[in-house]
């Protein structure tokens, strides 16, 4: 005999442990088992996250989407006392005169005025005192030039925006969901496939047969099979693997991501430059984004260190699951691509070798905007584009929300989206332009 239950969620990263939180809290009744194929929750892209959070987004949706994680971020930190290693250091955006001036930074800006989301210009000589060894020009470089190095003409700075512990955050809803769910979630255990069932089954040879009504019934894994009224899936970039076999679409697709991880202890000048303490009382740089190359890094004050990463675009292959070699981080790309854009600008940075460096995937979608909605028997939760972490409490909201059939959902702070507009046939979303 199978074993059954109301709601199966597939997937137990950030998404996963989200939703089960929210749908166990609004359905107290219903019995959920969340799984995932690592030994514990969080252990796949979201452990490998840099796990920066910013409300600092273009479209609406986004800003919506973040806003309001990031407040009930700051809830849990500061009024239910669960440390999550949340520092408000800010958010960094270097950018040229050029680039400040490109209609898409200016309607980003115009764009986040009219929603109230908080950010202020800094000129050149602010940004000099308060980075120490910002080279901000290249005069006479030509390496530089052959580089294409944009000079550093204003920042952009998000002062409601910062980093945080990804486990942690993990912890907390994981925690939380235990409390109140009767069923243990069962981790080691790999869905091999959804199970696709007519409704009703007629017992015919061959069913679900092309004039049936079909519905997803549960899972097919490497304990047995299980069936549940709704499954929901929240296996970011390897959605595809899971959904294409019973054609159901989903318009994802993964890119590898890394990061490198560099010491600053023993290193005076990037010391310095990590304990800058001009920009927020965190007392350390905030999350920096280079004007070139796609290089950015955040600060760990906790580990005295630096986590380096890129948001290599073009050049850098998509992939339509997430593959095994896409864990593998590559030394040769922090030496060949992003160190050297990095100490043109920071020269503090140079002769330091990374101690460390991991890698993971993105799961983007067409708009860089996340993907929710129902179809046949499965809520699919996915496509966070690189920014799942900070979109976590609203996206799972929304996964609830549509589990209970409500037209909107009731985000963290009394804002609402309608539950439906992140779907594949009512989405109502703007295109993202500023991703990393
Ligand atoms: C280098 C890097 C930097 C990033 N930086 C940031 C950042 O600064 N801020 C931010 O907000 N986001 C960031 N992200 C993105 C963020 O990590 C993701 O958006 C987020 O973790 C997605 O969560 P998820 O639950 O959808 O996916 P995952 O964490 O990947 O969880 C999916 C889970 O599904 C499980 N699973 C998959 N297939 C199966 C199966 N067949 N059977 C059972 N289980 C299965 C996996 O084991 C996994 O645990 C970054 C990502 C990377 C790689």
């Amino acid at each position: 005999m199978t074993e059954k239950f109301d709601i199966i969620i597939v997937g137990a990263g950030i998404m996963g442990v989200a939703s089960a939180y929210y749908l166990q809290k609004n359905n107290p009744d219903k019995t959920i088992l969340l799984v995932d194929s690592q030994p514990d929750a969080g252990q796949a892209n979201t452990a490998m996250s840099a796990a920066a959070v910013r409300n600092m987004f273009a479209s609406t949706t986004n800003q919506l989407l973040t806003d309001t994680t990031i407040d009930f971020f700051r809830h849990i930190q500061e009024n239910l006392r669960f440390n999550l290693a949340l520092h408000f250091c800010g958010y960094l955006w270097l950018l040229s005169d050029y680039q400040f001036k490109d209609p898409s930074v200016q309607n980003w800006m115009q764009r986040m005025e009219t929603n109230d989301i908080s950010y202020r210009v800094i000129e050149r000589p602010e940004l000099q005192k308060s980075l120490p060894g910002l080279v901000a020009e290249f005069p006479d470089d030509e390496e530089a030039s052959l580089m294409n190095l944009n000079p550093v003409d204003y920042a952009l700075f998000g002062s409601e925006c910062g980093v945080l512990d990804p486990s942690l955050l993990v912890q907390f809803y994981k925690e939380e969901f235990l409390k109140l769910s009767k069923i243990k979630p069962r981790f080691n255990l790999t869905v091999n496939k959804l199970l696709l069932e007519a409704t009703p089954s007629l017992g015919l040879p061959g069913e679900p047969l092309a004039w049936q009504d079909k519905q997803v019934t549960g899972i097919q894994s490497s304990e047995g099979t299980f069936h549940a009224d709704r499954v929901v899936l929240a296996v970011g970039p390897w959605t595809n693997a899971l959904l294409d076999p019973v054609g159901i679409p989903s318009y994802v697709k993964a890119k590898k991501r890394q990061l490198f991880i560099v010491a600053a202890s023993d290193h005076p000048q990037l010391e310095e430059l990590l304990f800058t303490p001009k920009f927020s009382d965190a007392g350390f740089i905030p999350f920096t984004i280079l004007p070139s190359g796609g290089v950015y890094f955040r600060g760990v004050p906790e580990e005295k260190s630096f986590w380096v990463g890129c948001g290599d675009k073009v050049g850098r292959a998509y992939k339509y699951n997430m593959e095994s070699d896409d864990y593998n981080a590559e030394r040769a790309y922090y030496e060949q691509s992003m160190y050297p854009v990095l100490i043109k600008y920071f020269p503090a940075f140079a002769n330091i070798r990374p101690t460390n460096m991991w890698a993971g995937a993105y799961a983007y979608s067409v708009d860089a905007i996340p993907l929710v909605y129902e179809h046949s028997g499965v809520i699919v939760v996915t496509g966070a584009s690189g920014s799942g972490i900070m979109k976590a409490d609203a996206i799972a909201r929304i996964a609830d929300a549509l589990y209970r059939d409500e037209k909107d959902a009731q985000l963290f702070g009394g804002r609402t989206i309608p539950s439906r507009s992140l779907g594949l046939t009512h989405r109502k979303v703007e295109i993202e332009s500023v991703i990393i």
